[in-house]
């Protein structure tokens, strides 16, 4: 198993990627496979929460979550990731141009935010979705983006394979390792990057709540979501990692945990020696020095 754990552009030390999953009412309802999906949203409305309880939660996050995330990034003039499944960049377009404009990085996430565990028997259709978020990306955005991050991080064996055929440079939906790593761990024919991530380092895990029968996390206090968070980065950074925070913007969005990120921004400052990133600089970066090692 290979790590890159450096050296890392301008002396630091380790990399920190503040990554937004902008799932919106697909982080509360789910898509039957097979439905014709209209792109105005009415189906989200209409047929598939059949109450306007997780359509409400999602433009949450879309209407005030995302604004205060962006205001937040441009205070502070630090660069993120983006993760959109690209039916949100059909539905809300502008939105998405917007965030590129102000200089982020768009990366895919699905396109209906499809779990990919139940697609292992089906590569056609997983290959399917990668191309319907490729045109939604270029069509809207005019780029193909760099990185990739399933759904709820349920990949399958087949996942890899299809994201080195689409073309993707980067994954960030696996957990083995705190470095970027390659993927020929899972099968030797893919060399796309994977850079790590970790339950304990997404907001979901803490502040998602779902009701039951489906996974309910617990809120938990600000102060000891901003002790896990700060040690894990100092924990990464140390070994010359990439430390990768998930959040959402209907999860995240919320005043006292806005209060987190802050403090977490600020204890990296502190020690000088983290370089924040856009996750697609980080691949290039890794690719970079593995080319210059060989
Ligand atoms: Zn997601």
């Amino acid at each position: 198993m290979r790590y890159f754990t450096g050296p890392w552009p301008q002396g630091k030390r380790g990399a920190v990627c503040l990554s937004f999953d902008c799932d919106f009412a697909y982080a509360y309802t789910r898509a039957p496979r097979g439905a014709v999906n209209p792109p105005d949203g009415s189906d989200l409305i209409n047929k598939r929460p059949r109450s306007l309880s997780g359509y409400s939660r999602g433009l949450y996050g879309l209407h005030v979550g995302l604004p205060r995330i962006l205001d937040f990034l441009a205070r502070e003039g630090l660069p993120a990731t983006f993760f959109v499944p690209s039916a949100n960049i059909e539905r809300y377009p502008s939105v998405f141009q917007s965030i590129q404009r102000a200089g982020h990085e768009l990366a895919a996430h699905g396109h209906e935010h499809e779990n990919l565990a139940e697609l292992r028997d089906d590569p056609a259709a997983e290959a399917a979705i990668l191309q319907a978020s490729l045109t939604s990306f270029r069509r809207h955005l005019a780029i193909a983006p760099a990185g990739y991050r399933s759904p709820a991080w349920d990949m399958n064996a087949h996942s890899p394979k299809l994201l080195q055929q689409a073309g993707f440079l980067y994954d960030s939906s696996l957990f083995a390792g705190e470095a970027p790593y390659s993927m020929e761990v899972y099968d030797p024919s893919v060399s796309v990057l994977e850079l790590p991530i970790d339950w304990a380092l997404d907001d979901a895990a803490y502040y998602l709540f779902l009701k039951p029968p489906a996974s309910m996390a617990q809120y938990h206090d600000p102060d000891e979501v901003a002790r896990i968070w700060q040690a894990e980065l100092d924990g990464i950074v140390g070994h010359g990692g990439v430390f990768t925070l998930t959040c959402h913007p209907s999860v995240i969005g919320r005043h006292h945990r806005m209060a987190i990120l802050a403090a977490l921004v600020a204890h990296a400052r502190l020690r000088g020696d983290v370089w924040f990133a856009r996750m697609a600089e980080v691949a290039a970066h890794v690719r970079q020095g593995w080319q210059a090692a060989a």
